[in-house]
């Protein structure tokens, strides 16, 4: 029985932390604790290499899982983006599938009005169409793409999304 207690005992405190409750000492510090808990995404892969300041706005993340080769011809990854981080406008020559796994975000393909999406979103992205995707500026989004066809090409990027463009319709 002796042997159990120091097990049980760190086990007990780290359940006592994980059940904490935000301090509410004051307004102004509860605030602060409910916006971060606004921007927590759950995350299934690691989040990855930071994609480049030409291409993205703001920071965001891609984890790549099956690399495209002459079999599968699939690009599958994971992209998670920051609150208001989004791509810029790109086109893919063969087309996208994105699958949101969790957070907020929209997807809009030009002329058309902004798509929100959220966890369990599915969107295809029509081959040779120039959009964009990314978070709302308040809570960020992980997004699984899939790109088929990668002989075709992958993709072509273009100018930034600015933002006039990300808070319009
Ligand atoms: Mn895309």
């Amino acid at each position: 029985m002796k042997k159990v207690v120091p097990i049980l005992l760190p086990a007990i405190f780290i359940v006592a932390l994980s059940c904490k409750q935000p301090k509410q000492e004051t307004d102004g510090r509860q605030e602060v604790v409910a916006v971060e808990h606004a921007k927590e995404v759950d995350a299934i892969f690691p989040q990855g290499q930071k994609g480049s300041p030409k291409t993205f706005t703001g920071n965001a993340y891609n984890y790549g899982l099956v690399m495209m080769d002459s079999t599968y011809t699939t690009l599958v990854g994971n992209v998670y983006f920051e609150p208001g981080a989004r791509s810029n406008w790109h086109i893919h020559p063969a087309g996208q599938i994105l699958i949101i796994t969790d957070g907020e975000g929209f997807h809009q393909i030009e002329g058309q009005p902004k798509e929100i999406l959220k966890k369990g979103s599915v969107v295809k992205c029509p081959p040779n169409t120039k959009h964009w995707h990314g978070a709302s500026p308040d809570k960020g989004m992980q997004q699984l793409y899939i790109v088929p066809n990668t002989e075709k090409g992958v993709v072509e990027w273009m100018e930034a999304v600015t933002d006039e463009q990300y808070n319009g319709n």
